[in-house]
């Protein structure tokens, strides 16, 4: 597929630090998930090259600070129009080594150039504040200034997207970054990091350490405990969280961390069944379940619960899953194997405990999975406890308002939840009392550059994209003027 690209040149497998394009000591292969075949050997750097990009990011600092926010903003603008200009070669690369299908990949595209069109503008609005003095002598002043060297450790899941979101707004409010992208998918960050070259993004200010997984673990060492590395953003897996949080302990780094969820996705009574399940197909199949916002768990109030499992089958039934380049595809292979096992281990424990299958419930060839729906699933089944991240949609009956709520905070998570109601006071009620950062109210798609993304309890910590996104990369600094 890499062989169709309309410019060769963005297919990097080099990693990049200051400004040059390296090959490693060695190499690590790149596979497509939906063929298996290898698309690419990348080179594979480790904790020497992580302290040469933090030492290159931290040089290029003082002279990217010092630039003005309109001049960061003109650059992340050239940067912008780059990626949209190239769409369609970062989707083909996006599709090739993630599976997504490639209107999904290029949806995805749309959704990460649209942070860095926000932040490039969003950078000119970092104020600060007066306060009112209590002492006539004094004048109290707030200025926000960058936090310094940024880290960014994205996932394999939204390979574009999860990179454009940590780094448009560290680059705009004037940190350099050091970027280390999943092992599954280093060939999308790659690409636009050589576009961020094109833009004029001057070396130094944007570093790209590709690594396999073993190397991954090392350069995350170097990260975490540099006292140079003034930040962290990190998504991924609550697990991976909570050892970057351990080991970032003794730099006192900042952290934003972007980790697991298990969604609810609750339909009411009242709620309106076409789009309940249309809302339902939205939040489940995307990116074949893979999502941390992805509905995890389905509760359906038992008046319309028959009503809904049937159509849902219904329209599960129709999802047509294979090859992301092919025609009409929509839920295209997971990522590695282990990610299918996971699945089928779901499905199996689901069923041994009484769910029902209504439909699909098995593995295909290679790494797809059936669109699946289980009714009758109940909270000790594995499937309503963790992420299943496969496209299997676990059906819950209940009865009343007070009890799904409890039901559907009774987790560790606490990062997005959904649910389908016509009822007004209703919609407060429930809104207000679930204990999730965001919540999808008649929708099953929530994300965009312009809203706060993030997670409560031990979803993470800190929000990204909105105005509030670019906080994260500055500090306060408080003036005290005396003398006046
Ligand atoms: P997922 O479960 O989505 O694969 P992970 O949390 O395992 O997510 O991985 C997300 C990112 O974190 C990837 O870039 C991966 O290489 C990286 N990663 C995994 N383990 C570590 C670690 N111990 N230190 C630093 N980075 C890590």
């Amino acid at each position: 597929p890499l062989a169709q690209l309309k410019d060769p040149g963005l297919l990097r497998t080099d990693a990049l630090i200051d400004g040059q394009w390296l090959p490693g000591a060695s190499r690590f292969a790149v596979h497509d998930p939906a063929t298996g075949l290898k698309l690419a050997d990348v080179a594979n750097l480790g904790a020497p090259e992580a302290e040469a990009a933090v030492k290159a990011a931290n040089a290029a600092w003082p002279a990217w600070r010092a630039r003005t926010a309109k001049e960061r903003g003109a650059l992340l603008r050239k940067w912008y129009d780059l990626i949209v200009a190239n769409a369609d070669d970062l989707a083909r690369i996006m599709t090739a080594e993630q599976g997504k299908p490639f209107a999904e990949a290029k949806g995805e595209v749309a959704y990460a150039a649209g942070f860095v069109e926000w932040f490039a503008e969003e950078g000119r609005r970092i104020y600060g504040e007066t306060i009112p003095t209590t002492d006539g002598g004094k004048r109290y002043v707030v200025i926000k200034q960058p936090v310094g060297v940024c880290a960014a450790i994205t996932p394999w899941n939204f390979p574009l997207g999860m990179i454009t979101r940590k780094v448009a707004p560290a680059l705009a409010a004037g940190c350099p970054v050091v970027i280390k992208p999943a092992e599954q998918t280093p060939l999308t960050a790659l690409a636009v990091a050589e576009l961020a070259v094109r833009a004029g993004i001057p070396a130094g200010v944007l570093n790209l350490l590709s690594a396999d997984a073993e190397q991954s673990i090392a350069i995350g060492g170097v990260l975490t405990a540099s006292p140079v590395v003034r930040h962290l953003s990190f998504t991924g897996s609550t697990e991976v969280g909570r050892i970057l949080m351990k080991q970032s302990a003794d730099t006192i780094k900042g952290l934003s961390l972007e980790l697991g969820g298990n969604a609810p996705f609750i339909v009411f009574d009242d709620a309106d069944l076409e789009s309940a399940v249309a809302g339902a197909v939205a939040a489940k199949y995307r990116n074949a379940g893979q999502v941390c916002v992805a509905a995890n768990r389905f509760y359906v109030q038992e008046g319309i619960y028959e009503a809904f499992v049937a159509k849902l089958a219904e329209k599960s039934r129709a999802v047509k899953v294979g090859n992301g380049f092919e025609e009409g595809i929509t839920v295209g292979p997971l990522i590695e194997p282990a990610a299918v096992e996971k699945v089928e281990r779901h499905v199996a424990d689901a069923k041994a405990r009484g769910a029902r299958v209504l439909t699909g419930g098995a593995r295909i060839a290679g790494q797809f999975f059936q669109p699946t729906v289980l009714a009758d699933v109940t909270a000790d089944m594995l499937c309503a406890r963790e992420e299943t991240f496969g496209p299997v949609a676990s059906v819950i009956k209940f009865k009343d308002e007070a009890d799904v709520i409890a039901r559907a905070n009774d987790t560790i998570f606490g990062l997005a939840a959904y649910f389908f109601s016509r009822d007004v006071g209703r919609v407060w009620r429930v809104a207000e009392a679930l204990e999730y950062g965001m919540v999808g109210i008649n929708t099953g798609a929530i994300s965009t550059s312009e809203v706060p993304f993030g997670g409560v309890k031990q979803s993470g910590l800190g929000r990204e994209g909105s105005r509030h996104g670019i906080e994260e990369y500055v500090e306060m600094k408080y003036l005290c003027i005396g003398d006046v």
